[in-house]
């Protein structure tokens, strides 16, 4: 998905709450770190980073910090925080929005694998490893990394040779044209 759009010939809204605002439509400065959201995250004991930390910095305007953070990259994005927010703060949907920003500055190997994720949801509506692993490796430079892990891996059958669509892939893919024709 494209960059966060600019405004007045800036890269950036002039602040990180109003471009989260703009984004996502939350106001992540009504967030009242009531923690919730933290207490249902699958990942909140790997990540330095909790749902509600995330909140907080962004309020207090720490993009620098939240777009360098690793738990931005650990997020499922299930959504359980949103689920249990009483207060309709979204806070999955600003992590993903922070990702998609940081996937913009993120060294160029984490950009790479986000952008061949993506392409592998819009393609066949779940993750084909095979193809993801090709278009990572295409987009990162890395050609030679690992690649002797794959024969046995194929011969395990743990990566499939072809993929399989879902059956509402031709949904998910007007999803992604939704979005990229909103962000145009
Ligand atoms: S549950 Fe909602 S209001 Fe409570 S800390 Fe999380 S985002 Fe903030
Ligand atoms: S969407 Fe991400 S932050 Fe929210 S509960 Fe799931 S893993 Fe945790």
């Amino acid at each position: 998905m494209s960059a966060p759009p600019s405004e007045a010939g800036s890269h950036h809204p002039p602040t990180l709450t109003a471009h989260l605002r703009a984004t996502t439509g939350v106001n992540v400065a009504a967030c009242y770190q009531c923690g919730k959201c933290s207490a249902g995250c699958p990942m909140a004991v790997e990540t330095a980073l909790r749902p509600h930390d995330v909140m907080r910095l962004a309020a207090s305007e720490q993009r620098e910090r939240l777009l360098a953070a690793e738990s931005l990259w650990l997020c499922l994005t299930c959504e359980a925080c949103t689920a249990r927010c009483p207060n309709g703060c979204d806070p999955a949907r600003v992590i993903d929005a922070l990702r998609e920003e940081a996937a913009h500055q993120a060294p160029r190997a984490i950009g790479a694998f986000h952008r061949s994720f993506l392409d592998q949801i819009r393609a066949f509506g779940r993750s084909f490893e095979l193809g993801l692993v090709m278009t990572y490796k295409l987009r990162s430079g890395k050609l030679t990394q690992d690649v002797t892990t794959a024969p046995g891996l194929l011969g395990r059958g743990k990566l499939k040779l072809v993929p399989h669509p879902i059956a509402g892939v031709s949904d998910v893919r007007r999803i992604f044209r939704a979005c990229e024709k909103e962000e145009a």
